[in-house]
């Protein structure tokens, strides 16, 4: 019988690539859009010089995952463009606040000197940590908001912690679990009575582990060596990131591997010896099923035979994004070059941020910005159904404000992005336990990868589905 993954973005055109490896065949990917890649979309106006993406454009190198990553980067031959940390777009990060740019401090030096929107040197921030006994947290989780403001001041909380946010998940940190990004300070926070506490412990009595999470049988691969050598902060695929996905798809295809676009699954059932895959015209028997769907597109396939399983699902909740890319003709309409900036929350504006395009890739000679609006805050500002030009138009309004930006775009697209990003919310860790708890007390031929359990980031999604894949194997003889 063969083996399926329900999905093709990049989670589940992943786990094909690691099944594949696991001589895992037959297996088919059941895709219900007719293209590949998921929320990773590229537009390209080769004509023009650039391109814009709708989704996300860059990856970080860093660590076990990023290394992950760059190991299938190089098995794929795909030309990247690397950002080394030295790049204005890596040093320049901004924040709107106040009515102002700011630039954040980008050396140790910027610590000691008060940077607006700051009304204090950081390193104070640091001072409160040292001076502040902890804390202990009931059910060993709270918000990263409430933990910043504890250890290093509301400011951080508000001018730090939530900007950050709102640019990985375009959520409210005041929601979001301290174990979504901090997971590590916060333990060694309740551990040893403080941030840097736990930092300088940790760093003193740190086993040096150099087994790479047991993932890389034959040492580290050569383009992350290259990564770390070159002091990579990010990168980028030639031609957009829509290529790695495509290149991924290429792959499979290659060997065999059925990708089936414009076959959505709608429902799902399990018996002893496997699940059944019930698409428009047809009921598959499979051996075994990867998810690779949002938890909210899985839940409605489960809820018949396991509601309990569907409300798990559902408990993780999605944000809307509204992404406007931008096309200026001019290459000077920017006062700061940067990765672009982002928007505090108590701002109160509908925009999350800005990313200068065209200041991390070469655009010939446009300039090209994406403005993030929505995430958390979608609804109390666009309402129900807002109209493209509305969202467009508060789009322009903003970029002219806030980078002083006199003319319109030349061209410009609006995408309305429903239920884009998961939101990891206080409780996070223990849901997605609950969640595979369930799958492995009924025995369900089903594994679950994608971004709604372990990271939201392309890193995450691709070692989630790895991880997966290899403990699949290790219990199912194939
Ligand atoms: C605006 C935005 C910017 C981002 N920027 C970055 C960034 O710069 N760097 C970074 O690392 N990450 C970024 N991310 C996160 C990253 O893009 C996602 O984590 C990743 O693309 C998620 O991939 P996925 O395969 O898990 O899910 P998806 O991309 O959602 O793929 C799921 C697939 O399942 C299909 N599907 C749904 N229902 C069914 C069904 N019933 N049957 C069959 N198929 C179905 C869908 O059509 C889709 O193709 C960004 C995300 C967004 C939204």
């Amino acid at each position: 019988m063969p083996t399926a993954v329900l999905g093709a973005g990049i989670s589940g055109l992943s786990a094909g690539f690691y099944l594949l490896r696991r001589f895992c065949k037959p297996l088919t990917i059941y895709e219900a859009s007719p293209r590949v890649g998921g929320w990773i979309r590229t537009e390209w106006h080769k004509d023009r010089g650039f391109l814009f993406e709708s989704g996300p454009r860059t990856i970080r190198p860093k660590g076990l995952a990023g290394a992950n990553t760059l190991q299938l980067i190089e098995e794929l031959k795909l030309p990247i463009k690397p950002i080394p940390r030295s790049h204005v777009a890596a040093k320049n990060r901004m924040l709107y606040a106040k009515g102002q740019v700011c630039m954040l401090p980008n050396s140790a030096k910027g610590l000691f000197r008060t940077v607006p929107p700051f009304t204090k040197p950081l390193y104070r921030a640091l001072l409160h940590d040292l001076v502040t006994g902890s804390t202990p947290i009931k059910n060993e989780d709270e918000s990263i908001y409430n933990f910043a403001q504890r250890r290093f001041g509301k400011e951080i909380a508000d001018y730090g912690i939530s900007p950050m946010i709102c640019g990985i998940c375009a959520g409210d940190a005041r929601e979001i679990s301290v174990r979504f990004l901090m997971e590590s300070l916060f333990e060694n926070e309740q551990k040893y009575g403080g941030v840097l506490k736990g930092a300088l412990y940790a760093r003193f009595n740190k086993k040096v582990d150099d087994s790479n999470g047991g993932i890389f049988a034959k040492g580290e691969p050569e383009l992350y060596k290259q990564a770390v050598k070159e002091k990579w902060a990010m990168y980028g695929v030639a031609d957009g990131l829509e290529q790695l996905p495509r290149a991924m798809r290429k792959y499979l295809g290659e060997h065999d591997v059925n990708v089936q676009l414009s076959s959505k699954c709608s429902n799902l059932t399990f018996s002893g010896d496997g699940a059944r895959i019930s698409l428009r015209d047809a009921e598959v028997p499979v051996r075994h099923v990867v998810s690779a769907l949002p938890a909210h597109q899985l839940a409605p396939l489960v809820k018949a035979q396991h509601p309990s399983l569907s409300a798990q699902l559902l408990d993780i909740p999605y944000v809307d994004v509204v992404v406007v890319n931008m096309q200026y003709s001019s290459n000077n309409l920017l006062k700061h070059n940067g990765f672009g900036l982002l928007v505090p929350p108590v701002e109160k504006l509908p925009v999350l941020g800005v990313i200068f395009d065209s200041c991390c890739f070469d655009m010939a000679g446009n300039t090209i910005l994406t403005v993030m609006m929505g995430g958390r805050w979608f609804d109390q500002w666009f309402g129900n159904q807002p109209s493209q030009k509305k969202l467009r138009d508060i789009a322009q309004q903003h970029v002219q404000k806030i980078l002083q930006i006199k003319e319109d775009p030349i061209f410009s697209r609006v995408h309305m992005l429903h239920k884009c990003i998961p939101q990891y919310t206080v409780g996070h860790k223990r849901r997605v336990e609950g969640i595979r708890k369930y799958i492995k007390d009924y025995k369900l031929p089903l594994s679950l990868c994608g971004a709604a359990y372990d990271g939201v980031g392309i890193n995450d999604v691709i070692l989630s589905a790895r991880r997966q894949v290899e403990q699949l194997s290790l219990a199912t003889k194939y």
